[in-house]
C-alpha cells in the first residue's frame, strides 16, 4: 500500500486554496503530513496555504522540511497515484481503497461527504479509525463511480436519494476483481441534510474469513456440544444475538469445520444455505441466490421460496441465514422434523430467549417446548480483546472500591488496557473481538425447566450441569487477562436485564 496511491490531496485543485505556483511549494497528505519545500517555508503564500489546509481538513499537518525536488516528485506521485479522475479510472481508487481497508481487518467502509470535504474511516474490530481525507467533490465522484460498478438494472446515482447497492464482480461482463476473501461489498448511500451523502460499504467475506471455530473464542466443552450437534442427522441449531454479534461468522465457521470433518471421514453430505444476502462463500455448500425485489413483502417471499426450493433439493444440512417471520420459523421447524439437520440464526437477547422467541412468532408452542426439535441454543456477544503487548495488571491500578471487588471475584491473572495503547494496536489498547457465548442443549430436561419457571431458573439449571453462562465464560476469559477487568461490569449489567419471565409461553409454578 503506498503512502501516496489514495491519500494525496491535490490542495492545488481546491476552492478553498489558491491555485497558484504556490502551492508547488507544499503537498499535502490525507495521513496529515505536509511536505515544505525548505527554502520557500517562510513565505506567506505558503504558509497560508498550510493554514487554509488545517482549517479545512480539520488537522494538524505534521510539517517535514524537504529540498524542492523531492515535493515535485511526491505531488507527480501523488497525482499519478491517484489514478486520473474520470469514472473509468476511479474503479481503480475504489479497488484499491477496498483492498487497503481489507489488508487492515476492516468491516466497513464510510465514506462521509460533507460541503467541503470527505472523510474517509474504516470499522476494525469494531472501532471506526480515520483513514483518508478527500474533496467534496472528489467523494461525490467516487460514490458515483461506486454505484456504477454495482450489479443492479437502474444505475443512475443521485446523491439526493437513499440507494442500496451490491458490488461483487460477474464473469465475464467485469473486468476487475477484488482481492482474495473478499466476495461482495454491500453498499449503502444515505442523503444528508448537512452536507452531502453519508454512504457505508460493508465488505462481506473478508473478515476472518480463514479463522477456525477456536479463533473465535469459544470454550471447549462448548465446541465439544456443538460439534456433537453437527454429527447428528436431524434437528435445530439456532444462534441468537444483537446485530453484529458475530452470528452469521459463527453459523458459517461451524459449517465450514462441519464440511472439513465430513470429508476427513468419507461422510459426504450435501449442504444448501439461503442467506440474504450471502455473507461469505463456503466451500463445498450449495448456496442458493434469493432474487433481488423491490418490497419487503417480495423480500420475504423470495426467501421463503428458496428454503422451499431447498427443501426440494435433498439436503442433509440446510442453513438458513435468519428466521425472521413465522413463515422462516415454520419452515427451519418443519426441515428439522422431516430428518435435516438444520442451523439458524435468530435475533433475540439470550440463548434462553430463543425458544419463547419462537412461540412468540407463532410457532406451535408444544414443537417448540415439548419436542426435541430444536437441540442447541446459542448466545453470542462480541467483546473486545486485550492488546498482549501494553495491557497491564488490574494489581497494578490505583486501588478503589471496584478494583478491589475486581480483584476478588478475577484473581492475579486479570488485566486491563493501557491507556496510551502501543503501535502495536493503533494506540487502542484492544486487538481483535471474542466471542462470550453461551452454548445451551436444550433437551426434554431444560425446555421443562424453562417451561414452567422461565429464564432465571433455566439459565441457574444450566450453569449446574455445566453449561457456563455469558457471564461465567465474561469471568473466565477476564481472570485470563484475555479480556479487560473493566468488561465484566458492562457485560453482568446487560446479561442481567430482566429477562422475559412473566412471558406467556411460561407457566410459572413457583
Ligand atoms: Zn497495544
Amino acid at each position: 500500500m503506498s503512502p501516496l496511491s489514495s491519500s494525496y490531496i491535490d490542495i492545488g485543485e481546491q476552492s478553498w486554496a489558491p491555485a497558484d505556483p504556490q502551492t508547488s511549494f507544499v503537498a499535502v497528505f490525507a495521513d496529515g503530513r505536509a511536505l515544505v519545500a525548505l527554502d520557500h517555508a517562510h513565505d506567506p503564500s505558503v504558509r497560508a496555504v498550510l493554514a487554509a489546509s488545517e482549517k479545512n481538513l480539520g488537522v494538524h499537518l505534521r510539517r517535514a522540511y524537504v529540498p524542492l525536488e523531492e515535493i515535485a516528485q511526491a505531488r507527480i506521485a501523488g497525482v499519478a497515484g491517484r489514478r486520473g479522475s474520470d469514472e473509468a479510472n476511479m474503479q481503480g481508487h475504489i479497488l484499491d481503497l477496498i483492498e487497503q481497508a481489507q489488508a487492515l481487518g476492516a468491516s466497513d467502509i464510510h465514506i462521509d461527504v460533507s460541503e467541503r470535504i470527505t472523510t474517509v474511516s474504516l470499522r476494525v474490530d469494531g472501532t471506526l479509525f480515520k483513514h483518508a481525507t478527500w474533496t467534496a467533490e472528489h467523494g461525490v465522484r467516487f460514490l458515483g463511480a461506486c454505484y456504477a460498478m454495482a450489479d443492479i438494472a437502474n444505475k443512475s446515482y443521485s446523491a439526493a436519494r437513499f440507494l442500496a447497492a451490491r458490488l461483487a464482480p460477474r464473469e465475464p461482463r467485469d473486468k476487475w476483481a477484488f482481492p482474495a476473501g473478499l466476495e461482495a461489498v454491500r453498499m449503502q448511500f444515505n442523503p444528508k441534510t448537512f452536507g452531502i451523502t453519508y454512504a457505508v460499504l460493508r465488505l462481506l467475506g473478508s473478515v476472518k474469513s480463514t479463522s477456525t471455530i477456536e479463533d473465535l473464542g469459544f470454550e471447549p466443552e462448548q465446541l465439544q456440544a456443538l460439534q456433537a450437534f453437527a454429527r447428528r442427522n436431524k434437528g435445530l441449531a439456532i444462534i441468537a444475538g444483537p446485530t453484529g454479534s458475530g452470528k452469521s461468522t459463527t453459523m458459517a465457521t461451524l459449517l465450514i469445520r462441519q464440511r472439513e470433518i465430513d470429508a476427513a471421514s468419507r461422510r459426504a453430505r450435501t449442504c444448501f444455505t439461503i442467506e440474504d444476502p450471502p455473507e461469505r462463500r463456503l466451500p463445498g455448500a450449495q448456496q442458493l441466490v434469493v432474487p433481488n425485489t423491490d418490497t419487503d413483502e417480495a423480500r420475504a417471499s423470495a426467501f421463503a421460496d428458496a428454503i422451499r426450493a431447498a427443501l426440494r433439493s435433498d439436503p442433509d444440512v440446510v442453513m438458513i441465514g435468519e428466521i425472521r417471520d413465522l413463515i422462516t420459523a415454520n419452515l427451519a421447524v418443519t426441515a428439522s422434523m422431516t430428518g435435516h439437520q438444520v442451523w439458524s440464526t435468530l435475533h433475540c437477547s439470550s440463548a434462553h430467549a430463543i425458544p419463547l422467541r419462537l412461540v412468540d412468532l407463532g410457532v406451535d408452542r408444544t414443537i417448540v417446548l415439548g419436542s426435541d426439535e430444536l437441540q442447541v441454543a446459542v448466545g453470542q456477544i462480541l467483546v473486545p480483546k486485550l492488546c498482549n503487548h501494553c495491557s497491564r495488571p488490574l494489581a497494578n491500578e490505583p486501588p478503589s472500591q471496584e478494583i478491589r471487588a475486581l480483584s476478588a471475584m478475577l484473581g492475579h491473572g486479570a488485566r486491563v488496557p493501557s491507556p496510551q495503547g502501543c503501535d502495536q494496536c493503533r494506540h487502542s489498547g484492544f486487538k481483535g473481538r471474542t466471542v462470550l457465548a453461551e452454548v445451551i442443549r436444550t433437551d426434554a430436561a431444560y425446555l421443562e425447566v424453562l417451561a414452567a419457571k422461565g429464564i432465571p431458573a433455566a439459565r441457574k439449571f444450566c450453569t449446574e450441569r455445566g453449561e457456563p453462562s455469558i457471564d461465567d465464560i465474561a469471568k473466565r476469559k477476564a481472570s485470563r487477562g484475555e479480556i479487560s477487568a473493566y468488561t465484566i461490569p458492562e457485560v453482568m449489567e446487560v446479561s442481567t436485564l430482566p429477562d422475559v419471565a412473566s412471558h406467556p409461553a411460561i407457566k410459572v409454578a413457583s
